[in-house]
């Protein structure tokens, strides 16, 4: 889970009549929030991801729902209010189902900072506080097949990545050509490409990377030969804001 940022108000929600909508699913039950702009603005708050879980949303077996937070049959008046309106995967919707978030609190991602909530062991996902218990808990967070297996293959890129990285870097510094040193460049970026906030798991793949000690020296070689670009240190940097505490 990461941080996502609610800094707009789709038009829809402006344009239209909220309370005639409200009324209407009151009254016949009607999906009223299921519009294509409503969907549209879900998948822009976040990057096309589950909020939750950080897997893409356009996958055909993670379904793409859109989640009430506060469940709509016991807050209607919530049903089409765009602050309570988060894409989820299927996997996540239906583990929180009915859950009620007013009498038994859940992080919401545009509220609550995920460092301060969870950390990682291993790949589990754990609470450091009551609030993250819950989360982890609700959300099922480390279901194997929905959650667990897909983040282990995630670290796993990364890892095996920087390892690649390093042998371009060793292979560079053996022949130093242009050609070699953009294979170095390509890759470097693209791991850290992997880490930034549009990228499915992106709290996963930033957290193996600022843990791994191959990583640090990796960047501290390309450093010394000024291989480390402004850019690569943009990205370096937007991905430690995503990282949780991580215990092996
Ligand atoms: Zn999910």
């Amino acid at each position: 889970m990461i941080k996502l940022e609610r800094n707009f108000i789709p038009d829809f929600f402006t344009r239209m009549d909220l309370q005639s909508l409200t009324q209407e699913f009151k009254d016949k039950g009607t999906a009223v929030w299921q519009h294509p702009e409503v969907k549209s603005a879900c998948m822009k708050l976040s990057d096309g991801k589950c909020s939750f879980c950080e897997v893409k949303l356009e996958e055909a077996s993670t379904y793409n729902e859109i989640e009430h937070f506060k469940d709509k049959n016991t807050f209607p008046d919530d049903v089409i209010r765009w602050e309570n309106l988060l894409p989820s995967c299927r996997h996540c919707n239906g583990s929180k189902q009915r859950h009620n978030v007013v009498m038994n609190p859940i992080m919401n991602p545009c509220n609550d900072l995920p460092s301060e909530h969870l950390y990682m062991r291993g790949y589990r996902i754990k609470g450091k506080t009551d609030l993250g218990t819950t989360t982890v808990d609700v959300l099922n967070f480390n279901h194997r097949e929905h959650k667990f297996i897909p983040r282990c293959k995630a670290g796993e890129v990364i890892d095996s990545s920087i390892d690649d990285a390093i042998e371009k870097l060793n292979w560079f510094l053996e022949n130093p050509s242009t050609r070699r040193k953009n294979i170095l460049m390509n890759l470097v970026e693209a791991i850290l490409d992997e880490c930034q906030k549009k990228s499915p798991f992106s709290a996963v793949s930033a957290t193996m990377l600022h843990r791994s000690v191959e990583y640090a020296h990796l960047r501290e070689s390309m450093q010394m030969r000024n291989l480390w670009t402004h850019y690569m240190q943009e990205l370096h940097d937007e991905s430690l804001s995503l990282t949780l505490q991580s215990i092996r």
